[in-house]
Parts: C-alpha cells; structure tokens; sequence
C-alpha cells in the first residue's frame, strides 16, 4: 500500500519533469536588494521580487527588529486571547488603520492568513460572495472556507457589465460581498475600483479589495489602488501584506471598520487557533509604515523607475502588458518556454520569474518584472539589454 502511495507521488514529480514544469528553489546567501547573491551563481540582479520599495535591507528596519527581539523576546508561545498579545501588535495595527485611513485594523501572520480569516466572518447562510476570476489563491480560498450555504459568483475579469450581472442575479441575497485585488498580481492591472464601488451602492454590496501589490506602490504617498483613485476611507474592507513592499519580513492585516476587526477577533479561525505574528516581524512592520510615511519619496522614485523599464522594453521592441503598476509582464506562450527563458535571464545575470500553468492559464505563460526602487538605472539598462537578447533567441 505505502509503495504503490509513493509511487505514484512520484510520478507526478517525474510528469512535471518531464513537462518543463518542475519548480526548483534558489538559494539566496545575501539580503533582497537591487541585487542578491544565488548559490552557485554570481552575484543577480533582482527582477522578481516583491521587495517594491527597497526595505527588505534598511538599517532602520533591522535595527526595529533587533531591538523588538531584546525587547519582547521570541514570541508569546500562545494565541492571543488565551494568553495576551503584545503592546506592538496594538501599536501596528493602530498605525496601519491611520495608514489607510480605517477605523481600525489587525494583523495576521501573512495575507494570506487575513483573507483565509476574514471571509468566512463576514459572509454566512443567505449571504454571498463575487469574487473577480483572477483574484489571488488565498482569495479563492477564503470562499472555499465560508460556509456550504454560501452562494458563489465569479465575474470576469474586471469585467463591469458581468458583475453587474452577477450583482442582478444576487438579488435575493443579504450580505453581498465584491472582492477583488487591487493590483492582479500576474498582470499588473489595477481594479476598477470606482466602478466597483458604484455597483456596490447601486446594489447594495460591500467591497473587500486586497491591497496586497498595491500598498506602498499605488498613490502619490503609497497608500494603495484606494489612494489612487482618491478613495480612501471609501473602501468597507481591505486586507494587505507586510510581507512585500512593507519590509517583506512577512505579515498580512485586515483593516476596516471597528465591527469588522472585532468579529475578526472573536470569530476568526487564524486569529483563535494560531500564534499572532511574531513581535520582531509587528515591530520590523511598523517602522516599514513609519519610514515610508517619511519618505514618501521612494514612492515616485518607484514609479519613475517603473516607467523607465516599460518604455526601456518598448523601445527595443518587447511587448509589455500595460498597467501602472509595479509588475512588468511579457507573455511568451507555453509554460516549458517561460521557465526556461527565465533560467537563460538568469544565467546572464537578471533573475526573473518565468510563470506559467496552474498559476496563469495554459497558453499565456510569462517572464514577470517587478520594478523595486533598489534598482539602479544601471540594473534596469542591463535587464533590458538581457531580456532583449533571450527573449529573440528563443
Ligand atoms: C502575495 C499576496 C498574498 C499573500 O500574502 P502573504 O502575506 O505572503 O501571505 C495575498 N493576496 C495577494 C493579492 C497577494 O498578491
């Protein structure tokens, strides 16, 4: 019985294989910068990570860890309401909810955490949900954990006519709820939040909008797609990460109104069952929120850069997909094509990722560029010189 189990794991490992599919990790020997050391590589330029405005290495953000560490220790080896959770916490989750301009936030240990956390709290029997169909796995998750009674539609993509279609059909429910990202991770694009927003009046909807690639990125002062489209303090709830832009230590939150956070509290299953974020990652967060509320710099710094990779492809040629996001993508085809062009980037120095099926849809496989203002003009002039030359000789 056990053989035949292991046998067959192991031939889904060998179909990957032989399919070009076969993910294998890189080990990295020094902090996410513009560039990072790759075992058995030289020293990389970082295309693909999340580390958006370069504070994955700032003195300031070690030196909050490190102090938290002395401060409070590991952790508190417990759930928080069976036995307390530290005055960081409050300190974080007070200042992410002024961030975004919300009643109140809380934190969770990843985004991932929060969005598996949050839905099924607000939706139950008689409610349910429209999530957009590109909207991130622990979106689609989330759903999948509400419960059975709930009642599911998936719009297209940014699609307003068919959510206002599902919106119709949802007619007879009580609790509405729109979700989507603000920034689609494998695309780029930005929701169309107005509009959004609009047929949620129209129709009576909350929206949840995961700001997971768009806080620190989007708006003048990098509060998100809400800042972006002038609507903060618009939006019922949002979740997000500190795990990217914000230090990508790690950490996610929940922020929204005062109800919202306190039925989290009592009824969410992460934030009852498993250990809050760990003090050093609450304190290596908060001064990521406070060093970009002071330097609110980095952020046009970020976006001039991010335009600078865009025309830089354009001009020799390559086709990006549109956005005015940080996320840079250029589809190539087939999943096998997109890993090993990414593997032959990276063997030239620029490491990128090559995404492909079950991540995005068969066929429309990509290199995927992420701009972080670590990256000096030098990098970019590089990156694109390497991307140039891979890309036409495949
Ligand atoms: C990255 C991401 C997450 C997961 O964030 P973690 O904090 O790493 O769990 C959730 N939602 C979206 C939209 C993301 O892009």
């Amino acid at each position: 019985m056990g053989k035949t189990f292991y046998n067959k794991l192991n031939r889904q490992l060998e179909d990957m294989k032989s399919e070009g599919k076969y993910k294998e990790y890189q080990f990295l020997k020094t902090p996410m910068s513009n560039k990072t050391v790759i075992e058995n590589y030289d020293e990389v330029i970082v295309l693909c990570s999340n580390n958006y405005l370069g504070l994955s290495d700032k003195p300031e953000i070690i030196k909050a860890g490190q102090a938290a560490l002395e401060k409070y220790g590991v952790g508190a080896a417990s759930v928080r309401f069976i036995c307390g959770t530290f005055d960081i916490h409050r300190q974080l989750e007070e200042k992410t909810a002024e961030f975004l301009h919300t009643e109140a936030s809380l934190s969770y240990t990843s985004c991932w955490n929060a969005n598996t956390a949050v839905i099924p709290v607000l939706v139950g029997a008689g409610d349910c949900l429209i999530s957009d169909e590109l909207n991130h796995a622990s979106i689609i998750d989330g759903c999948r954990l509400t419960s059975k009674k709930v009642q599911r539609f998936v719009y297209n993509h940014s699609d307003m006519n068919d959510l206002e279609i599902k919106l119709k059909e949802a007619g007879e429910f009580d609790t509405k709820l729109i979700i989507t990202d603000g920034v689609f991770s494998m695309e780029g694009d930005i929701a169309k939040l107005p509009e959004i927003k609009a047929l949620a009046e129209k129709y009576n909807a909350i929206v949840l909008v995961d700001e997971s690639h768009a806080t620190g990125v989007l708006g003048n002062t990098g509060r998100g797609t809400v800042e972006f489209y002038n609507m903060l303090g618009e939006i019922d709830i949002i979740t997000g990460t500190y795990g990217k832009a914000l230090g990508g230590a790690g950490g996610g939150f929940v922020a929204g109104k005062q109800e919202v956070i306190d039925l989290c509290i009592q009824s969410s299953r992460p934030s009852l069952f498993s250990n809050s974020l760990p003090p050093v990652l609450a304190a290596m967060a908060l001064e990521a929120v406070d060093y970009l509320e002071s330097n609110p710099g980095i952020v046009k710094s970020l976006h001039e850069k991010t335009e600078y990779l865009r025309k830089g492809l354009k001009s020799v040629g390559l086709n990006p997909l549109d956005g005015e996001s940080a996320i840079v993508p250029i589809i190539v085809g087939e999943t096998a094509k997109a890993i090993s062009m990414a593997k032959a980037m990276l063997d030239k120095g620029v490491y990128v990722t090559g995404f492909g099926f079950p991540v995005v849809p068969e066929g429309t496989a990509r290199i995927r560029m992420q701009v972080s203002d670590a990256l000096t003009y030098d990098d970019l002039d590089y990156s694109i010189k390497v991307v140039k030359e891979i890309y036409d000789a495949y």
